[in-house]
C-alpha cells in the first residue's frame, strides 16, 4: 500500500457489526508473528473510553499493537507501549506521524480519507458496504454477491497479511492517489491509444529482416515466371505418346539439353524431346516431363512405353504467386520467409517503418555503472538499464544508454528532456513509487508532460507511469529490476512494437499446462517468470523460484511469463495463460 516512511498504511471501513475489530485483532497477531510492529488508529464518531478492558482499543493492545490510538472530533488518546497518555486534539495525519516507528498502520474508520481502504461487509448486518466497492483496494466479506479483484474471507488474515506486506504492492501508493492504479486491461487500452506516427523509409533488401513493412507489398509478377520442370528428366509433348505401350514404344530424338538457368533454343517438333533439369524452363510445345529413372535412353534417342496426359510433371506459371497477390501486409514484420519472398518477387528495397530509438536512463543516487572500478558502500551497480535496453532491442528498437541520474528532480527533468530530444521513446527506471526520493513523477510534472496513468494493478510491476512529453512516450519503470522487466514484457515492448508500426503489437498469449502447483494465493493476480519445457510432446510452463520481491534470480533462465489470475491458485496440470517471450 502507500509507502509512507516505509510504512504500510491501510484503513478498514465497514458498518458496525461487520466484524472489523475481530478481523483487525487477528491481523495484528498475524503481523506480529511475522515480526512486524503494528499501530492502530481508531476513529470514533462518539465519545469514547480508552484502555478499558473489552473496548476495541484494549483488544488491539492485547493482540500486540505497539501503538493504539482512538480519536474523534473532540478528543483523542494514544495508548503507546509505555502506557496510556491522553493528549488534546489531533488529526489523522498527526496520529499517523506519531505512529512513525510502526511497520504497519491500521486505521479503523475514516472512510473519507484517501488512505487505501479495505472494505468489510457481513451479510448478517444486512447493510452491505459503507464505501463504494470501486473505491476499495480490497474487500473482506462473506457476501457472494460482492465482487472485487482482491477479495478475502473473514478467516483470511494470513492472506491479507501476505497482501499487505507484499513489497511491490507497498511501493505502489502515492501521496495524492492511493488507489491501486489502472487495471492491466485499461493500461493496455491506454498504451494502444497513444497517438504515434511512425516514420517510414526504404531499406535495402539486405537490411529488411526484422523490420516492419510500411505498405501492402504486392507481387509484381507471376512466380514462377515460366513453365518449369520439377525434376531431372526428359520433356516432350503428350500427343506424341498416344497409343504407346510396351508392344508399341515411341521413340523421340533428343534435340537439346536444358539445365536450370538456360533458355531453351528449340521449339519441339513432333517426335522431339529435350533433356531437362530441375528448375529449367520447358521448351515450347513440351507439356510432359518424365524423370530420368524411368526413361530408356540410348545415344540421342528416348524410348517411351506408355501414354501421358498433358501437363504431367509441369510446374505452371504463377503456381506459387500470381501478379498482384498480397505478399506482406502493412504492419507485418519481415521475417526470414518474407525477406526471401520479397527478393523472389523483385523487391531490391522495401518500404519499412523507421527503427525506433529507445533512450534508457536510470534514476537513483545509489547507482554506479558497470564500468566504474569502485563500488562504494551503500551503492549498487545499475543493472536495470542493461536489461531494459536489451528488452527494447528484443522488441525491435535501437536502445541508447543515457546513464544514471541522481535522485534530484531537476536533474531527472533535464535528462528526460535531453533523452526525448534524440529518441522516439524514453524509458526511466526508479523513482515512480512513493517515497521521499521517488522523483520521476514530479520531474514529469515539472516539464509539463501529460501523465496518462500512474500505477497498474499488477504484481510485479505496479509502480509504473506512462506519460507523453513533446509527443513522445515517456515510460517510468520501477527501480526494482524484476518489476521493471515485467512492465517491459507487457507495456514497454508493446509500445516499441507500436512505434515500429506493428499492426498487432500486444504480447502473444497462449495456454499451457502448469508444471507445478502455485503455492501462494494471489488475490490481485501475479505474473511469474518461468520456462517452457516439452514433456511427452506437450509444452509445460515451469515457474522459476522467487526468492523475494527485490531479487532477480527468477528472471535468469526464464523464457516466458505465466499469468496467475486474481484470486486463483492453479495446480500442476491446469491450463494457464503464458507469454512465450524468447527461446533460450
Ligand atoms: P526505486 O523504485 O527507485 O524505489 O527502487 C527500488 C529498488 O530497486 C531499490 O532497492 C533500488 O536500489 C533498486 N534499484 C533502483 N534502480 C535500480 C537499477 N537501475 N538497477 C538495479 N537496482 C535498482
Ligand atoms: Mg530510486
Amino acid at each position: 500500500m502507500q509507502k509512507y516512511r516505509n510504512q504500510i498504511i491501510t484503513s478498514f471501513v465497514g458498518y458496525s457489526g461487520s466484524g472489523k475489530t475481530t478481523f483487525i485483532e487477528k491481523l495484528i497477531k498475524e503481523l506480529k508473528s511475522r515480526g512486524r510492529s503494528v499501530a492502530v488508529i481508531k476513529h470514533d464518531a462518539h465519545k469514547f473510553d480508552i484502555d478499558k478492558e473489552g473496548k476495541d482499543t484494549f483488544r488491539y493492545k492485547q493482540a500486540g499493537a505497539g501503538f493504539v490510538s482512538i480519536f474523534s472530533k473532540n478528543n483523542y488518546a494514544v495508548v503507546s507501549s509505555y502506557g496510556t497518555e491522553k493528549i488534546g486534539l489531533a488529526k489523522l495525519d498527526e496520529l499517523i506521524n506519531m505512529a512513525e516507528g510502526s511497520d504497519v498502520v491500521i486505521v479503523e474508520g475514516c472512510r473519507e480519507s484517501s488512505i487505501p481502504k479495505i472494505g468489510v461487509s457481513r451479510v448478517a448486518t444486512g447493510k452491505g458496504l459503507s464505501v463504494d466497492v470501486k473505491n476499495l483496494a480490497a474487500l473482506i466479506t462473506d457476501d457472494d454477491n460482492l465482487k472485487h479483484p482482491v477479495r478475502f474471507g473473514f478467516d483470511d488474515e494470513k492472506a491479507v497479511a501476505d497482501w499487505l506486506l507484499d513489497e511491490s504492492f507497498a511501493e505502489s501508493g502515492s501521496n495524492d492517489d492511493f488507489s491501486r492504479g489502472v487495471s492491466v486491461e485499461k493500461a493496455f487500452e491506454i498504451i494502444e491509444s497513444i497517438p504515434l506516427e511512425p516514420e517510414t523509409e526504404y531499406v535495402d533488401i539486405n537490411e529488411a529482416f526484422g523490420r516492419v513493412s510500411a505498405e501492402n507489398c504486392l507481387s509484381e509478377m507471376d512466380f514462377p515466371p515460366f513453365r518449369r520442370s520439377p525434376l531431372d528428366g526428359y520433356a516432350f509433348n503428350h500427343e506424341d505418346t498416344k497409343g504407346a505401350d510396351r508392344e508399341h514404344p515411341v521413340t523421340f530424338k533428343i534435340v537439346e539439353e536444358i539445365p536450370a538457368g538456360k533458355s531453351p533454343e528449340h521449339a519441339l517438333k513432333k517426335g522431339e524431346a529435350a533433356k531437362i533439369l530441375t528448375g529449367a524452363p520447358l521448351p515450347e510445345n513440351a507439356d510432359v516431363v518424365e524423370k530420368f529413372e524411368v526413361c530408356t535412353v540410348k545415344d540421342d534417342l528416348l524410348t517411351i512405353t506408355r501414354e501421358y496426359e498433358a501437363d504431367t510433371n509441369v510446374v505452371p506459371i504463377g503456381e506459387d504467386y500470381h501478379k498482384g497477390e498480397l505478399l506482406i501486409e502493412k504492419g507485418n514484420r519481415i521475417g526470414p520467409f518474407e525477406a526471401g519472398l520479397l527478393a523472389m518477387l523483385g523487391y531490391a528495397s522495401v518500404n519499412v517503418y523507421r527503427k525506433p530509438v529507445a533512450a534508457v536512463l536510470s534514476t537513483g543516487s545509489e547507482l554506479v555503472d558497470a564500468d566504474e572500478p569502485e563500488l562504494p558502500n551503500g551503492k549498487i551497480r545499475n543493472s536495470s538499464i542493461y536489461t531494459i535496453g536489451a528488452m527494447a532491442e528484443e522488441a525491435g528498437a535501437k536502445a541508447v544508454n543515457y546513464g544514471i541520474v541522481s535522485d534530484d528532480e531537476k536533474e531527472i527533468a533535464k535528462a528526460i528532456i535531453k533523452a526525448s530530444g534524440t529518441s522516439d521513446i524514453v524509458f526511466t527506471t526508479g523513482g515512480v513509487s512513493v517515497g521521499d526520493y521517488d522523483l520521476v513523477i514530479s520531474a514529469l510534472k515539472m516539464i509539463g508532460a501529460e501523465i496518462l496513468f500512474w500505477k497498474v494493478s499488477m504484481k510485479p510491476g505496479m509502480a509504473f507511469v506512462a506519460a507523453v512529453y513533446n509527443g513522445r512516450p515517456v515510460i517510468g519503470l520501477s527501480g526494482n529490476p524484476s518489476a521493471a522487466a515485467m512492465s517491459m514484457t507487457m507495456f514497454g515492448k508493446t509500445l516499441i512494437r507500436r512505434l515500429e508500426g506493428v499492426c498487432r503489437p500486444l504480447p502473444v498469449i497462449s495456454k499451457m499446462k502448469l508444471g507445478e502447483d502455485i503455492k501462494k494465493k494471489s488475490p490481485g493476480g501475479r505474473f511469474i517468470r518461468g520456462r517452457v519445457i516439452i514433456e511427452n510432446g506437450e509444452a509445460i510452463f515451469l515457474p522459476n523460484k522467487i526468492a523475494g520481491n527485490g531479487t532477480t534470480k527468477a528472471n535468469a533462465k526464464s523464457d516466458s511469463v505465466g499469468i496467475i489470475k486474481p484470486g486463483q491458485q492453479p495446480l500442476a496440470g491446469e491450463l494457464i495463460e503464458v507469454i512465450y517471450e524468447r527461446q533460450l
